[in-house]
């Protein structure tokens, strides 16, 4: 059998052991800890690296994504009734959060170049849903999907018109850049994820980040029980149990010192799919639209034209059969069953870009022959 590659594996950098052997030493099995408040500092350092923000970051290490976007929508005071504007194209760990609290996702189509939320029909949506409920929605979730940063300035522009905060889904987006700063840090609220296949893990985790100390003060409280500061145990709001626990923390610490590593390997692997498929009429991989768009290619993703000679599904099968795993882009949300009574702002560019599209391996563990594996197939599949 042939040497399996995978779409992005876990990749160890060799330091984790160390970081959970010192929790077990010191006893520091618990959802707190030395390396949870580490970790969160190596968070908020890579954030502010390399940037021209002055603004810092403050970062709360959190039991998964998902639960980053739970509280984001608790801080922002989401509940019963309000509406969300949620970009349609993503994993539906982006919008499920929104009916956590009751309230309804109003879904909202991209635009061709980055895949991400279509700042025109954003405004179109907002417009529409201030005429139709006589309310603004109370906050907009962006994602940089598939590690390809949206199009913040448009976005941030017609948020600030309407004075609606910006929750910033950037699951997918450690690492990526737009102008000069870091995915996660536009928004009123930014979200990572360290889940097992992401650009690092901690084999299950999360992080919400704050823009003040205050802001992560009151995501801790809501993430550790709303507990009131009393001996005795009182209880203002509802909380939730949503902090990450020392050891996962101590796997993301040894992950930070490869962090860079993997950011470097995802863009080169880019590279690579981006000279092999130059030439091909069939194939448009998904790259940066612009110099100030950073993607950290968490997943490397192609596009057949609609005249090419066989489906991505079939590009999919050939690989499987070769033992690589490929898979088909999110289905987007409005698409979705579970959401099919949900507004939607529609103008079939996701829907497409699903049809037409497939993310081909990127993690740390695919080398340059794999790749070469990898793209003579797509094009001797192409070629039949
Ligand atoms: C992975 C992911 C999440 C959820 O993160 P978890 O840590 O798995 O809960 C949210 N949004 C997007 C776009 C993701 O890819």
């Amino acid at each position: 059998m042939k040497k399996p590659i995978y779409l992005c594996l876990a990749h160890m950098g060799g330091s984790e052991q160390r970081y959970i052997q010192e929790a077990f030493d010191t006893n520091w099995v618990v959802p707190l800890g030395p390396n949870v408040n580490g970790f969160e500092e190596d968070l908020e350092r890579f954030l502010q690296s390399g940037t021209t923000s002055t603004s810092a970051s403050h970062v709360c290490a959190l039991s998964a994504g998902t639960a980053a976007l739970h509280l984001a929508m608790v801080l922002l005071g989401i509940k019963v009734g309000d509406e969300v504007i949620c970009q349609s194209f993503t994993f539906a760990a982006s919008a499920n959060p929104i009916t956590y609290q009751g309230a309804t996702p109003v879904f909202v189509d991209s635009e061709t170049e980055t895949w991400n939320i279509s700042p025109q029909l954003l405004q179109e949506a907002i417009e529409d849903r201030i005429s139709k409920t006589g309310k603004k929605p109370k906050a907009i979730i962006v994602v940089h999907l598939y590690g390809m940063p949206a199009k913040m300035k448009e976005i941030k522009a017609i948020a600030e018109h309407y004075d609606i905060p910006i929750v910033e889904d950037a699951a997918e987006a450690l690492g990526s850049s737009y102008n000069g700063q870091h995915c996660g840090t536009f928004g009123e609220y930014g979200i990572l994820s360290f889940n097992g296949n992401k650009m690092i893990t901690t084999g299950g985790g999360g992080a919400i980040v704050c823009k003040t100390q205050e802001a992560k003060q009151r995501a801790l409280f809501y993430a550790t029980q709303a507990r009131e500061s009393f001996p005795y145990y009182q209880h203002e709001y509802i909380g939730y149990n949503y902090r990450l626990s020392n050891i996962c923390a101590g796997i993301g610490r040894g992950q930070m010192e490869v962090l860079d590593q993997h950011i470097s390997h995802h863009q080169h692997i880019a590279e690579l799919y981006a000279q092999a498929f130059t030439d091909n009429p069939f194939i448009t991989l998904h790259t940066n639209p612009d110099t100030i768009s950073n993607s950290n290619y968490w997943l490397n993703t192609i596009i057949l034209s609609e005249n090419a000679p066989c489906s991505p599904d079939d590009i999919r099968e050939a690989l499987a059969k070769e033992n690589i795993e490929s898979r088909p882009l999110w289905k987007p949300m409005h698409l979705q069953p579970v959401f099919q009574n949900a507004p939607a702002y529609v103008n079939g560019v996701s829907e497409k870009i699903f049809q037409h599209g497939l993310c081909l391996p990127s993690g740390p563990w695919v080398s340059d022959k794999d790749v070469q594996r990898i793209v003579d197939i797509c094009l001797s599949t192409l070629s039949v």
